[in-house]
């Protein structure tokens, strides 16, 4: 477990939580380290810049506790079989591992061109069968969990009376709602509608892609891998747990009625939920064509460091629009922040952990972390932070002793927001697109969009005329210079 600071927060800080509906104040329960578990990727494929949101604003949590003063331990999962890497590794005509590896690998990547920080630990559902079975077993033990006639084990809701309390869904209701996320046409041995899989048994169609248990060959269910792996790097209890707001429910709901059930004890105290990227006012989706990936975003000339600000760049709690005109704002803020670190030093800012073993001192930036540390309320610090840049640009003009400590509580808030500004443009061997260049190949995307071939063609010509070729990829466009 890693740490810097004495664990003595120099401030509250204050988290809504889906759990009680209030903010809370986050802490760690032990005094010590703060125990905080996401629900990772599911690595069938490259994750989209919406996973990246909410992965994002869970690194702008962890970054902002650790700026002021308290000790992480933090755990992502990566779900590496399930339905999805199962079906897609049999097209690509890979073991599940080598497919599964293929897309940890990329998601790893694209993590650390975010400027992620690196989880404490991150755990495989393949790698821990064994704690996923042991956790179902006692679920039977316990009467909370039952073989069907398919040979499959259920989680038995009607014997679990809390079911229901993150989601303030009620048992009648789930039934009621049943819409297709409760159940799966295959699930046919269950004793009840809503009840849920803890274990999968060996199907045909699973091929190879099966292990040992008490009930048979198969495999685990989706939620039991959170349970299973959360508890046993952060204990029966621990302070903090998060995922998208889709995973609210069932996925949640369903992993405290895991845990609880099996321990008696209660699971995560604290909960929070990143609301949904849309892009141009619009759900994402593939057949929309708006499904973007990081890969995506570099090719249209845009860097990760400038995604990154877009997508902590609104409050957590409210959906984002993401817009190709967003990337261009913040690609001028960085610059703004770069220019000002530059003229405060030279040296490159810090990318790692600040250092000190005292209680953090942001100095002028107060206001700013005291933003953040109120509901992760980024849009709120962003905008006071650039109400004090030019504040203090005027201070160090009529005091230039003052430099040190601007600069040392300027880059412990970068820290927290998780800017490198390593470069005032978009990073080496990426291309910086002239915006009127932009506008055009956004405005012939537009038009291929609505089907208007002949609006496109045009704008492919203009574009080619002003020395730049535009090619279609899968999932967008790219834009590159004629080659002379
Ligand atoms: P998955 O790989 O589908 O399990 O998703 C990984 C994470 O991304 C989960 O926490 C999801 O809730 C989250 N997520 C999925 N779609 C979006 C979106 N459009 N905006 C924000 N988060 C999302
Ligand atoms: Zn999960």
């Amino acid at each position: 477990m890693a740490g810097y600071v004495d664990p003595i927060a120099a401030m509250d800080f204050l988290l809504q939580n889906t759990l009680s509906g209030h903010k809370e104040k986050v802490f760690p329960a032990d005094g010590q380290t703060l125990r905080f578990y996401c629900c990772g990727p599911t690595v069938y494929g490259p994750a989209h810049i919406g996973n990246f949101r909410t992965f994002t604003i869970q690194d702008l949590f962890r970054r902002t506790a650790e700026a002021i003063g308290i000790r992480t331990c933090h755990v992502r999962n990566l779900t590496d079989v399930d339905d999805k890497t199962i079906r897609e590794s049999q097209k690509a005509g890979l073991s599940l591992k080598a497919f599964t590896d293929q897309w940890t690998r990329r998601f790893e990547d694209d993590c650390k061109s975010l400027n992620l920080l690196e989880p404490h630990h991150s755990p495989s559902a393949v790698s821990h069968i064994p704690q996923q079975i042991e956790l179902i077993q006692r679920l039977v033990d316990k009467g909370l969990a039952y073989k069907g006639q398919d040979g499959s084990v259920y989680f038995r809701i009607s014997a679990f009376p809390a079911y229901g309390k993150l989601s303030g869904l009620c048992r009648e209701g789930l039934v009621c709602n049943a819409d297709g996320r409760l159940h799966s046409e295959d699930e046919y041995g269950k004793e009840d509608y809503s009840d849920f899989a803890l274990w999968k048994a060996w199907k045909d169609e699973d091929g190879p892609n099966r292990w040992e248990s008490p009930w048979g060959p198969g495999r685990p269910g989706w939620h039991i891998e959170c349970s299973a792996m959360s508890m046993h790097y952060l204990g029966e209890s621990y302070d903090v747990h998060s995922g998208g707001v889709d995973l609210v429910f069932p996925h949640h709901e369903n992993e405290i009625a895991q845990s609880e059930g099996a321990t008696g004890k209660p699971f995560a105290r604290h909960w929070f939920h990143p609301t949904h990227l849309r892009v141009e006012g619009q759900k994402m989706s593939k057949s929309l064509g708006n499904l973007y990936t990081l890969e995506d975003i570099r090719a249209r000339g845009f860097s990760p460091e400038e995604l990154r600000y877009v997508l902590i760049s609104g409050h957590f709690r409210q959906p984002l629009n993401f817009t190709w005109d967003s990337l261009h704002a913040a690609r001028s803020a960085l610059q703004r922040l770069h220019k000002f670190r530059s003229k405060l030093s030279p040296a490159t800012p810090v990318v790692g952990q600040p250092a000190g073993s005292s209680i953090p001192e942001f100095g002028v930036w107060e206001p700013v972390m005291a933003s953040l540390a109120d509901d992760l309320n980024a849009a709120q610090a962003l905008g006071r932070l650039f109400t004090l840049i030019p504040q203090a640009e005027s201070a160090l003009v009529s005091d230039p002793s003052g430099r040190e400590s601007i600069l040392a509580g300027f880059d412990r808030v970068m820290y927290a927001f998780g800017f490198r500004l390593e470069a005032e443009t978009a990073p080496e061997g990426q291309l910086d697109i002239p915006a009127d260049i932009l506008a055009l190949a956004e405005a012939r995307w537009q038009a291929k969009q609505s089907r208007d071939w002949a609006k496109a063609d045009a704008l492919r010509l203009d574009l080619s005329s002003r020395g730049w070729v535009v090619k279609d990829t899968k999932d967008g466009y790219s834009l590159s210079p004629v080659a002379v």
